[in-house]
């Protein structure tokens, strides 16, 4: 009955302190609770856990008690200490006097630091999983058959454990890894997608750099484009500068900031080596040029490469909070820069297709599309729509006179006054040699009348250098009065401005169905 009794305290006292192990799913505190556990029962002040790493077959430290600031490793060996570890049972390391009974490990692997008694091999089955070692007890009590079997259950129960902590954990970090992902992923498909509705250059290059900065937790950053006529790399759009009228002036172009030659600074270096550069240390590197050096205290500079090209780099400056830039970081804008070199290789090629190169206005082809849409839009909401055909006076006497050269430098100059004094809804473009024409949504016929006066006006009092003034005839017609679709509205806009010309030149001329539509007079013809 007593024997009875004492095993069934045992055994409660083994399934208490099992308890006290289960439902722990953080490793380290499966550790301490352990350790509190043996503490507990054997008044022991030294234990020592390790685990044993099967690829390097070696034993080390995880967790101590007692024992100070040491650390221990074990390297497997055929000697008699390993072959008690692998015989799975709690094992004496000293005996009853005291004397060692491994001296050779003990002196090997430095030992003596963990003043164990008692070594409890943990693990499952034939695998080894670790080790605890146990301190002396107080009073130098021996550890009894009961506590050996004690020992070993709890062991068992705890290599369980610990098992589902790194389960735990494994899963955990899987999971964090995963989130992690799927957030980037899908911020880099948000702004992917987002980059394809942006067709107009400027925008682009703006909204690419605002997410550079933002999937990299930069205080400012810069983007530059190489320019293949200049040889060099020009900053094309700043943001999160100190000097916010700056910054503005740069991103309208209004003033240029500075260029980099190829291999000068990180830009420049960047774009020769088409790699990233990161630096988070600025005063300990000397690839900066000194301008770099005065404001910057970390940096990523990436390039963006079409077809083996590249198009220009991407420049994140100073992480927030003095934090450094992380190869994470440098990933995710590697993942950033790749779409938008392809996003803005397209908005190049679609400029370039769309507009002239000697004004920069859209080409006729554009135009007549934009137009067409416009037409739609108009019929839809019963609004006015107005086109403008513009035509230069006399101009082949400016390249007869001036030289061609000289007339091209007046076109370029006519077509940048004519974008800027048309209003932002209005859409000019190069016709053709020297003809020009204007759409005006949304206009009453007066209010084309009124521009295309003002604009005649203006015409003849621009300056253009080492040129004598040049003059310009307008002929307007207008949706839906003159004509319903846009080839009928640019044949009479074009036969109203020959009236123009017929007139006299330098004057508007708004079509009235009396006007010819054949140009039977050609211009050139018609002496004033
Ligand atoms: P008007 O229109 O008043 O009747 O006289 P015009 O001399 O301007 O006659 P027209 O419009 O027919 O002349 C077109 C001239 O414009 C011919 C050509 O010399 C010039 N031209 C056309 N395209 C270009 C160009 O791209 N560059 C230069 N420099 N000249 C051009
Ligand atoms: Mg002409
Ligand atoms: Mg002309």
């Amino acid at each position: 009955m007593v024997s009875n009794d004492f095993q069934t305290n045992e055994l409660t006292a083994i399934l208490k302190s099992c308890r006290r192990l289960s439902n722990i799913l953080e490793i380290d505190k499966l550790y301490s609770v352990f350790a509190e556990v043996l503490t507990d029962k054997f008044s022991i002040h030294e234990l020592a856990i390790l685990i044993y790493h099967k690829t390097e077959k070696k034993l080390s430290l995880v967790f101590s008690m007692g024992l100070g600031d040491i650390n221990v490793e074990i390297l497997e060996t055929d000697t008699g200490l390993w072959k008690s570890i692998y015989n799975g049972e709690p094992f004496d390391v000293s005996n009853d006097s005291g004397k060692l009974l491994f001296p050779k490990d003990v002196k090997q692997f430095k030992l003596e630091g963990l003043n164990s008694q008692l070594w409890v091999p943990l693990g499952v089955g034939d695998e080894l999983i670790g080790l605890v070692t146990i301190g002396h007890r107080e009073n130098n009590l021996p550890f009894d058959a009961s506590d050996r079997y004690f020992l070993q259950q709890l062991s068992a129960h705890a290599v369980v454990c610990m098992n589902t902590c790194r389960q735990y954990e494994k899963r955990r970090k899987e999971k964090e890894d995963l989130d992690k992902t799927i957030q980037n992923l899908s911020l880099l498909y948000s702004i992917g997608k987002a980059m394809n509705y942006i067709s107009d250059l400027k925008n682009l290059l703006q909204y690419i750099l605002s997410k550079a900065i933002e999937v990299t937790f930069a205080e400012k950053g810069s983007l530059m484009l190489y320019d293949m006529e200049t040889d060099q790399l020009n900053i094309r759009v700043l943001a999160g500068m100190e000097d916010t009228a700056f910054q503005e002036q740069v991103n309208n172009n209004e003033i240029a900031c500075r260029s980099f030659k190829p291999g000068e600074g990180i830009a420049g270096r960047v774009y020769m080596t088409a790699k990233p550069i990161v630096v988070n240390n600025i005063k300990e590197d000397d690839i900066f040029i000194d301008s770099e050096k005065s404001f910057v205290k970390s940096i990523a500079c990436i390039p963006m490469v079409v077809f083996n090209d590249v198009i220009g780099v991407i420049n994140v400056t100073n992480k927030r909070h003095g934090k450094a830039f992380t190869d994470e970081d440098v990933e995710m804008l590697k993942a950033v820069a790749d779409q938008a070199a392809v996003a803005i290789n397209k908005a190049q090629l679609w400029d370039m297709a769309v507009t002239d190169s000697l004004t920069g206005l859209f080409v006729r082809r554009y135009f007549l599309v934009k137009l067409q849409e416009e037409l739609h839009r108009a019929e839809r909401y019963k609004n006015i729509l107005s086109v403008v055909m513009a035509d230069l006076d006399r101009f082949k006497n400016i390249n007869d006179t001036y030289g061609h050269d000289a007339g091209d430098r007046a076109l370029k100059a006519i077509g940048k006054f004519l974008q800027q004094n048309i209003r932002d809804v209005d859409v000019v473009s190069r016709y053709g040699g020297e003809e020009f024409v204007i759409m005006i949504p949304e206009a009453a016929n007066d209010a084309a009348l009124i521009l295309g006066e003002r604009l005649r006006k203006q015409m003849s009092e621009l300056k253009i250098k080492d040129l004598p003034p040049i003059t310009i005839s307008l002929g307007i017609a207008t949706f839906p009065n003159d004509g319903s679709d846009i080839e009928d509205l640019i044949k009479k806009a074009d036969a109203a401005m020959y009236a123009a010309k017929r007139a006299g030149r330098n004057r508007v001329v708004k079509y009235t169905p009396d006007i010819h539509l054949v140009r039977e007079n050609h211009p050139e013809t018609i002496q004033n």
